[in-house]
């Protein structure tokens, strides 16, 4: 399987890699700094470079048939044989939005629940800045998402660290932060499991990218709360600088 560097450093964009296999649907590295489409995080683009040669990375996403990650492609682009050594690089602006826009939503999810007692019941980020998260509400106002967005603004000044760990299964199934975000729906075979701590605001097993600190995420603003049913509402954001 592919060596994924950005599950231990989100900030390094580009590496040196060599192409595993070609396939229809996407070039497999062996080490790769490219974060696959998953847990409500769109998929990295980029480039992947070689002597000469070029191509664009629309995509990535991890294949449904053994999960490797897939370099998807333009159509009709060049591709690097099996055993081309390939400079693989990220658009990073495009990333780091992704970033803060995630750690944002983890910030969302803490600041609810440390007020409400809400918990997340889904959520999605698109690549332009803007996310969704539903919770178990029994209702929704405008003045709630006012409230919200204000403590959330209030808590992501603090500019609170970020950490990532990797915590034995035994451990994380220990933790009632971790029980309470659903650690036990993670399949059987993956430990050690994953965890992001934003220190006192949330904390969740979680395979995606973030920011190292809550400043980095800026300001956000709740731009709308809607019922998407009985105990279940959501609330979309933006990052104010995208
Ligand atoms: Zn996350």
């Amino acid at each position: 399987m592919t060596h994924e560097l950005c599950a231990h450093d989100a900030y390094v964009t580009t590496c040196d890699a060599t192409v595993a296999d070609v396939r229809e649907d996407g070039i497999v590295l062996d080490r790769t700094v490219f974060y696959a489409r998953g847990g409500g995080q769109p998929g990295d683009a980029g480039e992947l470079r070689w002597d000469g040669g070029a191509c664009r990375v629309a995509d990535t996403l991890k294949s449904r048939d053994d999960g490797e990650i897939l370099h998807v492609l333009d159509d009709g682009a060049e591709r690097p044989p099996v055993g081309t050594a390939v400079i693989a690089e990220i658009d990073w602006n495009r990333r780091h939005l992704h970033m803060r826009t995630h750690t944002a939503l983890h910030a969302l999810s803490g600041v609810v629940f440390s007020g409400w007692g809400a918990k997340v019941t889904g959520g999605n980020m698109d690549s332009n800045g803007m996310a969704r998260m539903d919770f178990e509400l029994d209702g929704i106002s405008q003045e709630f998402g006012r409230e919200v967005e204000e403590r959330l603004n209030v808590r992501l000044a603090e500019d609170v660290p970020v950490h990532v760990s990797f915590l034995p299964r035994a451990e994380a199934f220990a933790d009632p932060d971790l029980i309470r975000t659903k650690v036990s729906l993670i399949p059987d075979h993956v430990d050690p499991i994953r965890v992001i701590d934003i220190e006192g605001i949330d904390k969740q097993a979680d395979g995606g990218t973030h920011v190292r600190s809550t400043a980095e995420v800026g300001r956000v603003r709740v731009v709308k709360t809607e019922s998407k049913g009985k105990a279940n509402k959501r609330m979309r954001i933006e990052l104010e600088d995208r």
